[in-house]
C-alpha cells in the first residue's frame, strides 16, 4: 500500500508555490473573502483509515460538489426517470452558460451543469417532504460528521448575486421542465451549495462511491452498485465543468470540483481523496487541487485506467 500520509505531506510542498495563483470566485462576493493560500487535502480508504495535510480539516463551501448528493437523492427517488429531464452528456460549455439550454428546449446536458442541478433540485424537492433535513441528513450520514452543517451567509450571499442562476431556472420553467416555483428551486440549490464541508468530510463523504454504492463502515446501501458506477461515469465525463477531458487526461479519476475550490475524486474500490485551495484555473476548478490530485495519482501509482 502506498505511504499516503508521506505523499500528501510531500503534494503540500510541491504545490506550495502554486498557492495564490489563479481567482476565486468573486461572483459569489462571500466566497472572495476567503484567504487563497489555504490548501489541504485528504484521503479516506475503504479500510476506515483517514490520512490529512494542511487545512483538510478546515470547513470550505462545497458548492458544485453538492450536485453529487444531490443527484443520490433523485437517483434514489425516481431512478431513471430522471433522465427524462436531463442529459447525460458533456456540454462542452461553461458551468453556468444559458446557450446551449435554447438550442435543445430547456433539457439540460447533464446534472453537474447549473442547469441541470436545478432539475435536479426540483425533482428532490417534489420527492421529499423535507428536502433541506432530508439533503442534511444525508450528507452528515455520508460523511459521518453530524456536527456538518451550511453556511446561511454564503447561501444569502449567492442568493443575492445570482443573477445566472435565476435567468436558467426561469428560462427552464419556461419549457415546463421545472414543477416547483422557481423562487423554491433556487433557495433550495443556493441552500445546497452553502453546505460547509472539509476535506476529511468530503473524502469520508464520498466512500460510498468507491464501495458500490454502500456506507463501508455500516454496509447501509445508499445508492444500488449500477447507479454509484454511473455517478462516477458521470463525474468523470461532466464533473470538473468543461475541463473534465483534460482532468481526465491529467488526473485520471472521476471527479466532482467546486467554486469554493474543492474537488472530490473517487479510485474504485480503493479510497477517495478531496482537495481544497480556493484558487481557481480559468475553466473554474481550483489550481493547486488540480495540480495535487494529478501529483496524487502520479505517486500513488493509482487511477482507474
Ligand atoms: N453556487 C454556484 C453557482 O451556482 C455553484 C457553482 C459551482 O460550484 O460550480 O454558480
Amino acid at each position: 500500500m502506498p505511504d499516503y500520509q508521506a505523499i500528501l505531506d510531500a503534494i503540500r510542498e510541491e504545490v506550495r508555490p502554486l498557492l495564490g495563483q489563479g481567482h476565486v470566485a468573486d461572483y459569489i462576493p462571500r466566497l472572495a473573502e476567503v484567504p487563497r493560500e489555504k490548501f489541504g487535502m485528504a484521503v479516506a480508504t475503504l479500510d476506515g483509515r483517514v490520512y490529512r495535510t494542511g487545512d483538510a480539516g478546515e470547513v470550505f463551501s462545497a458548492q458544485s460538489i453538492s450536485k453529487v448528493y444531490t443527484l443520490t437523492l433523485a437517483l434514489r427517488a425516481v431512478g431513471d426517470r430522471l433522465w427524462q429531464r436531463v442529459g447525460r452528456e458533456p456540454s462542452g460549455n461553461a458551468f453556468n452558460s444559458l446557450v446551449q439550454l435554447e438550442l435543445e428546449n430547456g433539457l439540460p446536458r447533464n446534472p453537474f451543469i447549473n442547469a441541470g442541478a436545478l432539475v435536479v433540485a426540483d425533482v428532490v424537492l417534489e420527492a421529499y417532504a423535507d428536502p433541506r433535513a432530508t439533503l442534511l441528513a444525508e450528507v452528515r450520514r455520508r460523511a459521518d460528521n453530524p456536527g456538518l452543517g451550511d453556511d446561511a451567509a454564503v447561501a444569502a450571499s449567492e442568493r443575492q448575486n445570482g443573477f445566472r442562476n435565476a435567468a436558467l431556472a426561469n428560462f427552464i420553467r419556461s419549457f415546463g421542465n421545472l414543477r416547483r416555483p422557481v423562487d423554491e428551486v433556487l433557495d433550495f440549490y443556493f441552500f445546497q451549495c452553502s453546505l460547509a464541508m472539509s476535506c476529511v468530510d468530503l473524502a469520508r463523504g464520498f466512500l460510498f462511491l468507491a464501495h458500490g454504492g454502500a456506507c463501508p463502515w455500516d454496509g447501509e446501501r445508499v445508492l444500488e452498485a449500477d447507479q454509484a458506477k454511473r455517478i462516477n461515469a458521470l463525474m468523470l465525463t461532466c464533473g470538473t465543468y468543461d475541463a473534465a477531458g483534460d482532468f481526465a487526461y491529467h488526473v485520471g479519476m472521476p471527479a466532482k470540483s467546486g467554486v469554493g475550490g474543492g474537488i472530490v475524486g473517487v479510485i474504485p474500490n480503493q479510497l477517495a481523496v478531496a482537495v481544497w485551495s480556493p484558487a481557481l484555473n480559468a475553466k473554474g476548478n481550483s489550481l493547486a487541487g488540480s495540480a495535487a490530485l494529478e501529483l496524487f495519482t502520479a505517486k500513488t501509482g493509482l487511477s482507474i485506467f
